[in-house]
Protein backbone atom coordinates (compact mmCIF):
# COMPACT_ATOMS: atom_id res chain seq x y z
CA UNK A 1 0.00 0.00 0.00
CA UNK A 2 0.97 3.50 -1.03
CA UNK A 3 1.50 6.33 1.89
CA UNK A 4 -0.25 8.98 1.26
CA UNK A 5 1.15 11.16 -1.11
CA UNK A 6 1.37 15.45 -0.16
CA UNK A 7 -1.14 15.50 -2.70
CA UNK A 8 -3.86 13.68 -1.79
CA UNK A 9 -5.73 11.41 -5.12
CA UNK A 10 -8.85 10.24 -5.82
CA UNK A 11 -9.31 6.19 -5.33
CA UNK A 12 -11.26 4.79 -8.37
CA UNK A 13 -11.22 1.29 -9.60
CA UNK A 14 -7.95 0.44 -6.76
CA UNK A 15 -5.99 3.46 -7.98
CA UNK A 16 -5.10 6.60 -6.82
CA UNK A 17 -5.76 8.88 -9.84
CA UNK A 18 -5.44 12.69 -9.98
CA UNK A 19 -8.62 14.29 -11.70
CA UNK A 20 -8.94 14.11 -15.38
CA UNK A 21 -9.09 18.06 -15.25
CA UNK A 22 -6.28 18.62 -12.92
CA UNK A 23 -7.67 21.29 -10.57
CA UNK A 24 -6.61 21.14 -7.20
CA UNK A 25 -7.91 23.17 -4.16
CA UNK A 26 -5.73 23.23 -0.10
CA UNK A 27 -7.59 22.47 3.20
CA UNK A 28 -6.36 24.84 5.89
CA UNK A 29 -6.22 24.02 9.71
CA UNK A 30 -9.55 25.36 11.44
CA UNK A 31 -7.11 26.26 14.67
CA UNK A 32 -4.41 27.69 12.55
CA UNK A 33 -5.60 29.20 8.99
CA UNK A 34 -1.57 29.93 8.50
CA UNK A 35 -1.09 25.84 7.40
CA UNK A 36 -2.04 23.88 4.58
CA UNK A 37 -3.62 20.44 5.95
CA UNK A 38 -3.46 19.28 2.39
CA UNK A 39 -3.62 19.32 -1.27
CA UNK A 40 -7.07 17.62 -2.78
CA UNK A 41 -8.31 17.35 -6.50
CA UNK A 42 -11.14 19.26 -7.52
CA UNK A 43 -12.76 16.50 -9.29
CA UNK A 44 -15.44 16.91 -11.79
CA UNK A 45 -18.25 14.55 -13.77
CA UNK A 46 -16.27 12.98 -15.76
CA UNK A 47 -14.03 11.71 -12.65
CA UNK A 48 -17.30 10.76 -11.25
CA UNK A 49 -18.46 8.97 -14.08
CA UNK A 50 -15.49 7.31 -14.27
CA UNK A 51 -15.93 6.15 -10.56
CA UNK A 52 -19.10 5.01 -11.33
CA UNK A 53 -17.82 3.25 -13.79
CA UNK A 54 -15.39 1.23 -11.92
CA UNK A 55 -18.19 0.32 -9.30
CA UNK A 56 -20.15 -0.79 -11.93
CA UNK A 57 -17.48 -3.01 -12.93
CA UNK A 58 -16.95 -4.66 -9.27
CA UNK A 59 -20.90 -5.14 -9.04
CA UNK A 60 -21.19 -8.70 -9.84
CA UNK A 61 -18.37 -10.14 -8.15
CA UNK A 62 -18.71 -8.24 -5.22
CA UNK A 63 -22.28 -9.05 -5.04
CA UNK A 64 -21.76 -12.67 -5.35
CA UNK A 65 -19.00 -12.72 -2.50
CA UNK A 66 -20.45 -14.54 0.41
CA UNK A 67 -21.82 -11.90 2.81
CA UNK A 68 -20.00 -13.69 5.72
CA UNK A 69 -17.02 -12.94 3.54
CA UNK A 70 -17.79 -9.79 2.83
CA UNK A 71 -18.53 -8.61 6.68
CA UNK A 72 -14.54 -10.30 7.27
CA UNK A 73 -13.10 -7.65 5.25
CA UNK A 74 -15.69 -4.84 7.68
CA UNK A 75 -14.07 -6.82 10.60
CA UNK A 76 -10.28 -6.74 9.34
CA UNK A 77 -10.51 -2.91 8.89
CA UNK A 78 -11.96 -2.19 12.18
CA UNK A 79 -8.95 -4.28 13.27
CA UNK A 80 -6.95 -1.64 11.51
CA UNK A 81 -8.43 1.01 12.73
CA UNK A 82 -8.38 -0.10 16.56
CA UNK A 83 -4.56 -0.27 15.96
CA UNK A 84 -4.19 2.97 14.60
CA UNK A 85 -7.10 5.07 16.73
CA UNK A 86 -5.04 7.77 17.48
CA UNK A 87 -3.68 8.40 14.08
CA UNK A 88 -7.32 8.80 12.98
CA UNK A 89 -8.21 11.02 16.40
CA UNK A 90 -5.33 13.25 15.12
CA UNK A 91 -6.07 13.28 11.74
CA UNK A 92 -9.56 14.38 12.38
CA UNK A 93 -8.71 16.94 15.08
CA UNK A 94 -6.26 18.40 12.33
CA UNK A 95 -8.46 18.83 9.25
CA UNK A 96 -11.98 19.25 11.15
CA UNK A 97 -10.98 21.26 14.69
CA UNK A 98 -13.02 19.21 17.26
CA UNK A 99 -11.03 18.89 20.37
CA UNK A 100 -8.80 15.39 20.57
CA UNK A 101 -10.88 13.70 23.20
CA UNK A 102 -14.33 14.42 21.10
CA UNK A 103 -12.02 13.00 17.89
CA UNK A 104 -10.97 9.80 19.84
CA UNK A 105 -15.01 9.35 21.15
CA UNK A 106 -15.31 9.49 16.94
CA UNK A 107 -13.10 6.63 16.36
CA UNK A 108 -15.09 4.52 19.26
CA UNK A 109 -17.97 5.25 17.36
CA UNK A 110 -16.55 4.21 14.11
CA UNK A 111 -14.88 1.25 15.83
CA UNK A 112 -18.50 0.19 17.06
CA UNK A 113 -19.93 0.73 14.11
CA UNK A 114 -17.50 -1.48 12.14
CA UNK A 115 -17.57 -4.20 14.70
CA UNK A 116 -21.49 -4.13 15.03
CA UNK A 117 -22.29 -4.06 10.85
CA UNK A 118 -19.66 -6.97 10.75
CA UNK A 119 -21.80 -8.67 12.40
CA UNK A 120 -24.45 -8.21 9.84
CA UNK A 121 -22.31 -10.26 7.28
CA UNK A 122 -23.73 -13.36 9.40
CA UNK A 123 -27.28 -12.55 9.94
CA UNK A 124 -28.36 -11.02 6.58
CA UNK A 125 -30.84 -13.94 6.01
CA UNK A 126 -34.85 -13.52 5.20
CA UNK A 127 -37.80 -15.17 6.61
CA UNK A 128 -39.43 -18.52 5.90
CA UNK A 129 -43.35 -17.41 6.01
CA UNK A 130 -46.19 -20.28 5.99
CA UNK A 131 -47.86 -20.81 2.38
CA UNK A 132 -51.61 -21.52 2.46
CA UNK A 133 -50.81 -24.22 -0.12
CA UNK A 134 -49.88 -27.66 -0.18
CA UNK A 135 -45.60 -28.49 -1.01
CA UNK A 136 -45.07 -24.46 -1.56
CA UNK A 137 -42.29 -22.71 0.42
CA UNK A 138 -42.52 -18.92 0.69
CA UNK A 139 -39.00 -17.45 1.57
CA UNK A 140 -37.66 -13.60 1.47
CA UNK A 141 -33.87 -12.79 1.03
CA UNK A 142 -31.64 -9.48 0.53
CA UNK A 143 -30.37 -8.31 -2.92
CA UNK A 144 -27.92 -5.83 -3.25
CA UNK A 145 -29.32 -2.19 -4.94
CA UNK A 146 -26.08 -2.24 -7.44
CA UNK A 147 -24.43 0.85 -7.29
CA UNK A 148 -24.77 3.56 -4.40
CA UNK A 149 -24.07 6.87 -3.52
CA UNK A 150 -22.57 7.63 -0.34
CA UNK A 151 -22.71 11.85 0.32
CA UNK A 152 -21.54 13.01 3.50
CA UNK A 153 -20.45 16.45 5.59
CA UNK A 154 -17.53 17.58 7.37
CA UNK A 155 -18.53 17.61 10.76
CA UNK A 156 -17.84 13.53 11.81
CA UNK A 157 -15.74 12.99 8.32
CA UNK A 158 -14.94 9.55 10.07
CA UNK A 159 -17.81 7.88 11.51
CA UNK A 160 -20.48 9.39 8.94
CA UNK A 161 -18.99 7.55 6.03
CA UNK A 162 -18.05 4.57 8.06
CA UNK A 163 -21.80 4.05 9.11
CA UNK A 164 -22.93 4.41 5.51
CA UNK A 165 -19.91 2.49 3.80
CA UNK A 166 -19.74 -0.38 6.09
CA UNK A 167 -23.53 -1.77 5.57
CA UNK A 168 -23.42 -0.83 1.76
CA UNK A 169 -20.62 -3.21 1.65
CA UNK A 170 -21.71 -5.96 4.22
CA UNK A 171 -24.98 -5.86 1.71
CA UNK A 172 -22.98 -6.32 -1.20
CA UNK A 173 -23.36 -3.05 -3.08
CA UNK A 174 -20.41 -1.19 -4.60
CA UNK A 175 -19.85 2.42 -3.94
CA UNK A 176 -18.74 5.67 -4.99
CA UNK A 177 -17.50 7.84 -1.86
CA UNK A 178 -17.98 11.72 -2.26
CA UNK A 179 -16.77 13.16 0.89
CA UNK A 180 -16.95 17.31 2.32
CA UNK A 181 -14.71 19.59 0.63
CA UNK A 182 -13.49 20.71 3.66
CA UNK A 183 -12.41 16.95 4.81
CA UNK A 184 -10.62 14.93 2.39
CA UNK A 185 -7.57 14.46 4.30
CA UNK A 186 -9.65 11.80 6.50
CA UNK A 187 -12.19 10.44 3.68
CA UNK A 188 -8.64 9.25 2.10
CA UNK A 189 -7.62 7.17 4.82
CA UNK A 190 -10.94 5.28 4.94
CA UNK A 191 -10.32 4.14 1.09
CA UNK A 192 -6.67 3.26 2.47
CA UNK A 193 -7.92 1.64 5.24
CA UNK A 194 -10.31 -0.69 3.75
CA UNK A 195 -8.15 -0.97 0.77
CA UNK A 196 -5.33 -2.33 3.83
CA UNK A 197 -8.01 -4.84 4.90
CA UNK A 198 -8.58 -6.00 1.29
CA UNK A 199 -11.30 -4.79 -0.30
CA UNK A 200 -11.46 -5.74 -4.23
CA UNK A 201 -10.39 -2.95 -6.52
CA UNK A 202 -13.53 -1.06 -7.67
CA UNK A 203 -16.08 -1.66 -4.84
CA UNK A 204 -14.96 1.48 -2.77
CA UNK A 205 -14.63 4.36 -4.85
CA UNK A 206 -14.07 8.36 -3.89
CA UNK A 207 -13.90 11.24 -5.49
CA UNK A 208 -13.45 14.57 -3.64
CA UNK A 209 -14.23 17.91 -5.14
CA UNK A 210 -17.56 20.18 -5.29
CA UNK A 211 -21.15 19.17 -4.78
CA UNK A 212 -22.19 21.00 -7.12
CA UNK A 213 -20.62 18.81 -9.73
CA UNK A 214 -19.29 15.89 -8.16
CA UNK A 215 -22.36 15.30 -5.63
CA UNK A 216 -24.90 16.68 -8.68
CA UNK A 217 -23.50 13.74 -11.03
CA UNK A 218 -23.60 11.04 -9.06
CA UNK A 219 -27.46 11.97 -7.77
CA UNK A 220 -28.44 12.47 -11.66
CA UNK A 221 -26.56 8.95 -12.87
CA UNK A 222 -29.64 6.51 -13.93
CA UNK A 223 -26.36 3.91 -13.24
CA UNK A 224 -26.30 4.61 -9.23
CA UNK A 225 -29.21 3.20 -7.96
CA UNK A 226 -29.39 4.49 -4.00
CA UNK A 227 -27.99 7.59 -2.26
CA UNK A 228 -27.11 7.78 1.09
CA UNK A 229 -26.55 11.32 2.21
CA UNK A 230 -26.06 12.97 5.39
CA UNK A 231 -25.87 17.37 5.18
CA UNK A 232 -27.59 19.89 5.49
CA UNK A 233 -31.75 19.98 4.68
CA UNK A 234 -31.83 23.09 1.73
CA UNK A 235 -28.79 20.28 -0.19
CA UNK A 236 -31.06 17.10 1.19
CA UNK A 237 -34.20 18.49 -0.40
CA UNK A 238 -32.77 18.95 -3.53
CA UNK A 239 -31.14 15.23 -3.64
CA UNK A 240 -34.30 13.90 -2.02
CA UNK A 241 -36.29 15.70 -5.40
CA UNK A 242 -34.08 14.17 -7.76
CA UNK A 243 -33.13 11.08 -6.56
CA UNK A 244 -36.82 10.29 -6.79
CA UNK A 245 -36.69 11.21 -10.55
CA UNK A 246 -34.83 8.49 -11.02
CA UNK A 247 -36.32 6.16 -9.32
CA UNK A 248 -33.70 5.75 -6.87
CA UNK A 249 -34.01 4.58 -2.89
CA UNK A 250 -32.84 7.40 -1.08
CA UNK A 251 -31.99 8.49 2.18
CA UNK A 252 -31.70 11.84 4.08
CA UNK A 253 -30.07 12.53 7.05
CA UNK A 254 -30.15 17.04 7.84
CA UNK A 255 -30.25 19.31 10.10
CA UNK A 256 -31.83 20.01 13.70
CA UNK A 257 -32.70 22.56 15.68
CA UNK A 258 -32.71 20.39 19.08
CA UNK A 259 -34.16 21.48 22.00
CA UNK A 260 -33.62 20.63 25.86
CA UNK A 261 -36.92 20.88 28.04
CA UNK A 262 -36.14 21.86 31.66
CA UNK A 263 -38.89 21.12 33.81
CA UNK A 264 -39.95 23.02 37.15
CA UNK A 265 -38.75 20.62 39.23
CA UNK A 266 -35.28 18.99 37.59
CA UNK A 267 -31.97 18.51 38.82
CA UNK A 268 -30.27 21.75 37.57
CA UNK A 269 -26.99 20.68 37.95
CA UNK A 270 -27.46 17.79 36.04
CA UNK A 271 -29.18 20.50 33.24
CA UNK A 272 -26.81 22.69 33.18
CA UNK A 273 -23.72 20.19 32.28
CA UNK A 274 -26.39 18.15 30.08
CA UNK A 275 -26.93 21.52 28.42
CA UNK A 276 -23.21 22.88 28.48
CA UNK A 277 -22.41 19.67 26.80
CA UNK A 278 -24.96 19.75 24.43
CA UNK A 279 -24.48 23.28 23.10
CA UNK A 280 -20.62 23.72 23.23
CA UNK A 281 -19.19 20.42 22.65
CA UNK A 282 -17.77 19.91 19.52
CA UNK A 283 -18.49 23.50 19.01
CA UNK A 284 -22.17 23.20 18.68
CA UNK A 285 -21.42 21.48 15.28
CA UNK A 286 -22.91 18.58 15.52
CA UNK A 287 -26.45 17.35 13.90
CA UNK A 288 -27.63 16.64 17.71
CA UNK A 289 -25.95 19.64 19.19
CA UNK A 290 -28.27 21.43 21.66
CA UNK A 291 -29.53 24.67 20.19
CA UNK A 292 -32.69 25.62 21.86
CA UNK A 293 -33.17 25.60 25.65
CA UNK A 294 -36.84 25.70 26.99
CA UNK A 295 -37.02 26.45 30.66
CA UNK A 296 -39.86 26.59 32.98
CA UNK A 297 -39.76 29.80 34.33
CA UNK A 298 -40.30 28.69 37.98
CA UNK A 299 -36.78 27.81 37.96
CA UNK A 300 -35.09 29.79 34.90
CA UNK A 301 -33.02 32.21 37.18
CA UNK A 302 -31.44 29.95 38.97
CA UNK A 303 -30.74 27.82 35.97
CA UNK A 304 -29.24 30.25 34.22
CA UNK A 305 -27.16 31.83 36.74
CA UNK A 306 -25.32 28.12 37.06
CA UNK A 307 -25.24 28.21 33.07
CA UNK A 308 -23.60 31.43 32.80
CA UNK A 309 -20.85 30.50 35.44
CA UNK A 310 -19.96 27.03 33.61
CA UNK A 311 -20.24 28.47 30.45
CA UNK A 312 -17.88 31.21 31.08
CA UNK A 313 -15.57 28.50 32.22
CA UNK A 314 -15.09 26.69 29.43
CA UNK A 315 -11.28 27.23 27.57
CA UNK A 316 -11.46 27.67 23.79
CA UNK A 317 -8.66 26.90 22.02
CA UNK A 318 -6.79 24.60 19.82
CA UNK A 319 -8.02 20.67 19.22
CA UNK A 320 -4.62 19.30 20.62
CA UNK A 321 -4.03 21.09 23.59
CA UNK A 322 -5.03 19.41 26.70
CA UNK A 323 -7.84 20.43 28.66
CA UNK A 324 -9.71 22.55 25.93
CA UNK A 325 -13.45 22.28 25.97
CA UNK A 326 -14.27 23.85 22.42
CA UNK A 327 -12.07 24.26 19.62
CA UNK A 328 -12.60 25.75 16.27
CA UNK A 329 -15.08 26.40 14.10
CA UNK A 330 -14.48 24.39 11.01
CA UNK A 331 -14.09 26.67 7.83
CA UNK A 332 -13.89 30.58 7.38
CA UNK A 333 -17.74 29.77 5.55
CA UNK A 334 -18.79 28.11 8.90
CA UNK A 335 -17.10 30.94 10.86
CA UNK A 336 -19.10 33.80 9.18
CA UNK A 337 -22.17 32.57 9.19
CA UNK A 338 -22.01 32.11 13.11
CA UNK A 339 -21.19 35.57 13.43
CA UNK A 340 -23.99 36.31 11.07
CA UNK A 341 -26.43 34.72 13.36
CA UNK A 342 -25.03 36.56 16.62
CA UNK A 343 -25.79 39.59 14.86
CA UNK A 344 -29.11 38.64 13.58
CA UNK A 345 -30.16 37.64 16.77
CA UNK A 346 -29.39 40.80 18.54
CA UNK A 347 -30.68 43.32 15.66
CA UNK A 348 -34.04 40.89 16.35
CA UNK A 349 -33.98 41.99 20.22
CA UNK A 350 -32.51 38.81 21.94
CA UNK A 351 -30.83 39.66 25.15
CA UNK A 352 -26.60 38.43 25.20
CA UNK A 353 -26.11 36.98 27.98
CA UNK A 354 -22.70 36.14 27.53
CA UNK A 355 -19.64 35.65 24.33
CA UNK A 356 -21.24 36.87 20.51
CA UNK A 357 -17.33 37.40 19.38
CA UNK A 358 -14.41 35.84 17.25
CA UNK A 359 -11.80 34.92 20.34
CA UNK A 360 -9.08 36.92 18.87
CA UNK A 361 -6.65 36.74 22.26
CA UNK A 362 -2.85 36.24 21.26
CA UNK A 363 -2.32 32.14 19.73
CA UNK A 364 -6.03 32.40 18.53
CA UNK A 365 -5.76 34.94 16.22
CA UNK A 366 -5.02 32.79 13.35
CA UNK A 367 -7.87 30.31 14.19
CA UNK A 368 -11.76 29.90 13.16
CA UNK A 369 -12.88 30.58 17.29
CA UNK A 370 -16.26 31.63 18.41
CA UNK A 371 -16.96 32.23 22.28
CA UNK A 372 -19.28 30.28 23.59
CA UNK A 373 -22.64 32.30 22.93
CA UNK A 374 -25.90 32.21 25.18
CA UNK A 375 -29.00 34.36 24.25
CA UNK A 376 -31.68 35.23 26.32
CA UNK A 377 -35.39 36.67 25.66
CA UNK A 378 -35.63 34.43 22.19
CA UNK A 379 -39.28 34.19 20.88
CA UNK A 380 -39.98 31.19 19.32
CA UNK A 381 -40.31 33.16 15.83
CA UNK A 382 -37.10 34.39 16.08
CA UNK A 383 -34.39 33.38 13.18
CA UNK A 384 -31.83 32.52 16.08
CA UNK A 385 -35.01 29.61 17.27
CA UNK A 386 -36.19 28.37 13.85
CA UNK A 387 -32.70 27.68 11.79
CA UNK A 388 -29.79 25.64 12.03
CA UNK A 389 -26.85 28.10 13.35
CA UNK A 390 -24.20 24.61 13.63
CA UNK A 391 -22.13 26.49 16.32
CA UNK A 392 -21.75 27.45 19.80
CA UNK A 393 -25.10 29.47 19.97
CA UNK A 394 -27.47 28.38 22.45
CA UNK A 395 -30.61 30.42 22.05
CA UNK A 396 -33.11 30.18 25.46
CA UNK A 397 -37.11 30.34 25.33
CA UNK A 398 -39.09 30.03 28.43
CA UNK A 399 -42.90 28.50 29.12
CA UNK A 400 -45.03 27.37 31.78
CA UNK A 401 -45.72 23.75 33.17
CA UNK A 402 -44.91 20.89 31.23
CA UNK A 403 -47.77 21.40 28.38
CA UNK A 404 -46.53 24.66 27.13
CA UNK A 405 -42.43 23.36 27.57
CA UNK A 406 -43.30 20.81 24.98
CA UNK A 407 -45.41 22.88 22.54
CA UNK A 408 -42.24 25.74 22.65
CA UNK A 409 -40.04 22.87 21.84
CA UNK A 410 -42.19 21.26 18.75
CA UNK A 411 -42.66 24.54 17.17
CA UNK A 412 -39.71 23.80 14.68
CA UNK A 413 -39.15 22.67 11.10
CA UNK A 414 -36.95 20.41 12.24
CA UNK A 415 -37.36 16.68 14.31
CA UNK A 416 -33.65 15.05 14.78
CA UNK A 417 -33.27 14.39 18.50
CA UNK A 418 -34.51 16.68 21.97
CA UNK A 419 -34.24 15.71 25.75
CA UNK A 420 -36.11 16.45 29.24
CA UNK A 421 -34.59 17.24 32.20
CA UNK A 422 -37.11 16.17 35.24
CA UNK A 423 -37.61 13.71 38.19
CA UNK A 424 -41.01 13.31 37.74
CA UNK A 425 -42.28 9.98 35.51
CA UNK A 426 -45.10 11.42 34.36
CA UNK A 427 -43.81 14.33 32.91
CA UNK A 428 -41.01 12.28 31.19
CA UNK A 429 -43.51 10.05 29.78
CA UNK A 430 -45.44 12.57 28.80
CA UNK A 431 -42.60 14.65 26.58
CA UNK A 432 -41.35 10.81 25.52
CA UNK A 433 -45.79 10.35 24.07
CA UNK A 434 -45.47 14.19 22.61
CA UNK A 435 -41.79 15.21 21.27
CA UNK A 436 -41.38 15.47 18.03
CA UNK A 437 -38.05 14.03 17.12
CA UNK A 438 -36.58 10.82 16.30
CA UNK A 439 -34.49 10.47 19.02
CA UNK A 440 -35.12 11.25 22.76
CA UNK A 441 -33.30 11.94 25.51
CA UNK A 442 -34.29 11.83 29.75
CA UNK A 443 -32.04 13.53 32.11
CA UNK A 444 -28.83 13.35 29.14
CA UNK A 445 -28.08 15.90 26.26
CA UNK A 446 -29.24 15.60 23.07
CA UNK A 447 -26.49 14.18 21.78
CA UNK A 448 -24.96 11.35 19.84
CA UNK A 449 -26.45 7.54 19.74
CA UNK A 450 -24.83 3.90 19.95
CA UNK A 451 -23.92 1.92 16.96
CA UNK A 452 -26.85 -0.86 17.94
CA UNK A 453 -29.42 1.41 18.01
CA UNK A 454 -31.19 3.24 14.70
CA UNK A 455 -30.30 6.78 14.46
CA UNK A 456 -32.61 9.53 12.66
CA UNK A 457 -34.79 12.33 12.62
CA UNK A 458 -38.24 13.48 11.41
CA UNK A 459 -40.04 16.41 9.81
CA UNK A 460 -36.67 18.62 8.01
CA UNK A 461 -34.18 16.04 10.04
CA UNK A 462 -34.88 12.97 8.28
CA UNK A 463 -36.21 11.17 5.56
CA UNK A 464 -36.12 7.28 4.26
CA UNK A 465 -34.86 4.36 6.10
CA UNK A 466 -33.21 5.13 9.68
CA UNK A 467 -29.21 4.43 9.42
CA UNK A 468 -27.40 1.99 11.98
CA UNK A 469 -28.54 -0.57 13.93
CA UNK A 470 -30.26 -3.93 12.48
CA UNK A 471 -31.59 -1.20 9.98
CA UNK A 472 -28.97 -0.26 8.09
CA UNK A 473 -28.97 -3.15 6.03
CA UNK A 474 -32.42 -2.67 5.05
CA UNK A 475 -31.95 0.93 3.28
CA UNK A 476 -28.55 -1.17 1.38
CA UNK A 477 -30.71 -4.35 0.40
CA UNK A 478 -34.10 -4.85 -1.72
CA UNK A 479 -36.03 -7.77 -0.05
CA UNK A 480 -36.83 -10.16 -2.38
CA UNK A 481 -39.87 -12.90 -2.18
CA UNK A 482 -39.71 -16.24 -3.97
CA UNK A 483 -42.25 -19.05 -4.18
CA UNK A 484 -41.47 -22.55 -4.86
CA UNK A 485 -43.95 -24.93 -5.64
CA UNK A 486 -42.91 -28.62 -5.58
CA UNK A 487 -46.01 -30.45 -6.06
CA UNK A 488 -44.83 -31.17 -9.42
CA UNK A 489 -48.52 -30.53 -10.61
CA UNK A 490 -50.80 -28.06 -12.06
CA UNK A 491 -52.48 -25.63 -9.75
CA UNK A 492 -55.53 -23.02 -9.96
CA UNK A 493 -54.30 -19.71 -9.69
CA UNK A 494 -57.21 -18.75 -7.10
CA UNK A 495 -55.52 -15.78 -5.57
CA UNK A 496 -53.69 -12.70 -6.58
P1 LIG B 1 -23.99 20.31 3.08
O1 LIG B 1 -25.41 19.98 2.80
O2 LIG B 1 -23.48 21.62 2.64
O3 LIG B 1 -23.04 19.22 2.40
C1 LIG B 1 -23.15 17.85 2.66
C2 LIG B 1 -22.54 17.09 1.51
O4 LIG B 1 -23.33 17.28 0.33
C3 LIG B 1 -21.13 17.55 1.14
O5 LIG B 1 -20.37 16.46 0.73
C4 LIG B 1 -21.41 18.52 -0.01
O6 LIG B 1 -20.30 18.73 -0.83
C5 LIG B 1 -22.51 17.75 -0.73
N1 LIG B 1 -23.32 18.53 -1.65
C6 LIG B 1 -23.51 19.87 -1.67
N2 LIG B 1 -24.35 20.20 -2.71
C7 LIG B 1 -24.68 19.05 -3.33
C8 LIG B 1 -25.50 18.73 -4.45
N3 LIG B 1 -26.16 19.65 -5.14
N4 LIG B 1 -25.62 17.43 -4.81
C9 LIG B 1 -25.00 16.47 -4.11
N5 LIG B 1 -24.18 16.72 -3.07
C10 LIG B 1 -24.04 17.99 -2.66
O7 LIG B 1 -23.77 20.08 4.64
P2 LIG B 1 -22.43 20.35 5.47
O8 LIG B 1 -21.29 19.59 4.89
O9 LIG B 1 -22.29 21.82 5.69
O10 LIG B 1 -22.77 19.61 6.85
C11 LIG B 1 -23.44 20.20 7.91
C12 LIG B 1 -24.89 19.74 7.90
O11 LIG B 1 -24.96 18.33 8.09
C13 LIG B 1 -25.68 20.33 9.06
O12 LIG B 1 -26.92 20.78 8.57
C14 LIG B 1 -25.89 19.15 9.99
O13 LIG B 1 -27.02 19.25 10.79
C15 LIG B 1 -25.99 18.02 9.03
N6 LIG B 1 -25.74 16.75 9.71
C16 LIG B 1 -26.80 15.90 9.93
C17 LIG B 1 -26.63 14.70 10.62
C18 LIG B 1 -27.78 13.77 10.83
O14 LIG B 1 -27.55 12.59 11.05
N7 LIG B 1 -29.01 14.23 10.77
C19 LIG B 1 -25.32 14.31 11.14
C20 LIG B 1 -24.27 15.27 10.85
C21 LIG B 1 -24.49 16.44 10.15
P3 LIG B 1 -19.32 19.99 -0.58
O15 LIG B 1 -18.72 19.79 0.75
O16 LIG B 1 -18.36 19.88 -1.68
O17 LIG B 1 -20.19 21.22 -0.64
Amino acid sequence: MQETTAIGLNFIGGEWKASSGGKIYEVRNPADQRSVVGIYQSSDELDTMAAIEAAKKAFKMWASTPAPKRAEIVFEAWSILKKRAEEFSLAITTEEGKPLPDARGEVKRSLNVLEFIAGEGRRLGGDVIPSELPKTLIYTYKRPLGVVAVITPWNFPLSIPVWKIAPALVSGNTVVFKPASCTPGVAIKICKLFEEAGLPPGVLNMVTGPGGSVGRALVESADVKGVSFTGSTETGRWIYENSSKGMKKVQCEMGGKNAVVIADDADLDLAVEGVVQGAFGSSGQRCTATSRVVVDRAVKGEFLERLLDRTEKLKVGPGTEPGVDVGPLSSVNQMEKVLWYISDAISEGAKLLTGGKRVTDKGLEHGLYVEPTVFDEVSPNMRIAREEIFGPVLSVLSGEGIEELIGISNDSDYGLSGSIYTRNIEKAMRYIDQAEAGMLHVNCPTLGGEAQAPFGGIKGSGIGQREQGRKAVEFFTEEVVVYIDYTGSKRDAKFI
